[in-house]
């Protein structure tokens, strides 16, 4: 089996190169951070790229189509060694701009309002394949490894990171290393629907990213009624997690909730939402639901969802609604990869 070189460490690679002095280590980790293939390192010696090219993938993922969207905004879909397909999405803000990054190829966590999960999880993403989605779209925008075309990295693609912890974990490790990306970590969002344990243990970790946490409902009644996760943790569970990674990183948590009409989005739920969180610093970004075919859910309408962030803003809650970015690209998370998907097998 071929392996990824964009997956290892600096210490792996001295490991690997045993013998090799470290500024070739140092120098193959600025490639993959450039989302080079081995045949672009033209600094190393030929005969060392010619054997880095028996063990290792050429490169770890491929340009399979980009879609841009008139905001600017850009979905990039990847082909990855093994034919599966993940995507990735470009998000230009005033103040820098976000890469969204997959994590799993599918996910096993069943939302009901999610595109990624309605297939299940075909397979974890290693750290090198996370790496090389926002390698491979900073050099398309013309960015450097000192003048990034990228500041932030949310990981809000398809995928549970928390599902797929120390892959995760070790993407955090190569993204912020200085011979790499060099991207700090609190520029790095970690979105989870709230796996209790994997926090915990990312609040032990000592690393310092931003903690976002998809809640999407006030109650147990309701949250299981979209997202299967609510079986194994209640909300009271997940805003206790939530309240210790804040005591160990001092990292205020970011709350998810997209308001799906007549589910989650009444005033009675943002009455009781606030009352759930009160007590210690988070912030709600509400967004409204992308539907998604097959799913039967409707995204809330204007007023009501003025109404309910009127509510939370009421009682002193910090939220605020987050920009839809690329609605004519098929914004939601999954939809892309879904319908490329059709259009080939329509081809074929
Ligand atoms: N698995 C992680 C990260 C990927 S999903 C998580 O669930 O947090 C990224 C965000 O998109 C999550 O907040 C998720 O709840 C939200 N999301 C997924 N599908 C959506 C949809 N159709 N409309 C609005 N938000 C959606
Ligand atoms: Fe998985 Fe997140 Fe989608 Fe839920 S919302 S199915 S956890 S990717």
């Amino acid at each position: 089996m071929n392996k990824i070189l964009a997956d290892y460490d600096i210490n792996e690679l001295l490991g690997l190169l045993c013998g090799q002095p470290k500024y070739i280590a140092k120098q193959i980790l600025s490639f993959c951070a450039r989302g080079a293939d081995i045949d672009g390192m033209t600094s190393l010696p030929k005969k060392l790229r010619d054997e880095l090219k028996l063990e290792f993938f050429e490169k770890p993922l491929y340009k399979a189509e980009i879609f841009n969207s008139k905001d600017g905004s850009a979905k990039f879909l990847f082909k990855l060694n093994d034919g599966n397909l993940i995507e990735s999405v470009f998000l230009p803000n005033n103040y820098g701009n976000t890469v969204c990054v997959s994590s799993q190829v599918g996910c096993r966590m069943g939302c009901a309002f999610c595109a990624s999960g309605m297939d299940g999880l075909a397979r974890n993403l290693s750290a090198g394949e996370m790496l090389s989605q926002v390698a491979l779209i900073n050099s398309h925008f013309g960015g450097s490894l000192k003048e990034r075309a990228v500041s932030n990295i949310v990981m809000m693609g398809s995928g549970e990171p928390l599902d797929n912890y120390d892959n995760t974990l070790k993407f955090v490790n190569l993204i912020s290393s200085p011979d790499g990306l060099n991207v700090s970590e609190r520029n790095i969002s970690v979105s989870t629907s709230g796996l209790c344990d994997g926090i915990v243990k990312l609040a032990e970790s000592g690393h310092n990213v931003t903690l976002s946490i998809s809640l999407h409902a006030p109650n147990d009644d309701i949250r299981k009624q979209i997202m299967p996760i609510a079986k194994r943790y209640t909300v009271k569970e997940v805003v206790g997690s939530a309240k210790y990674y804040f005591e160990k990183t001092g990292r205020r948590v970011i709350f998810e909730y997209s308001l799906i009409k007549g589910v989650n989005d009444s005033l009675e739920c943002a009455k009781e939402l606030s009352e759930l969180l009160k007590g210690f610093p988070l912030h709600v970004n509400l967004i409204n639901l992308n539907p998604v075919k097959d799913a039967g859910l409707k995204p809330s309408g204007k007023d009501r969802a003025g109404l309910f962030l009127a509510e939370l803003e009421k009682k002193n809650v910090s939220a605020t609604f987050r920009r839809s970015l690329g609605s004519d690209i098929e914004g939601a998370c999954g939809q892309l990869k879904r319908k490329y998907l059709k259009e080939v097998s329509h081809d074929h």
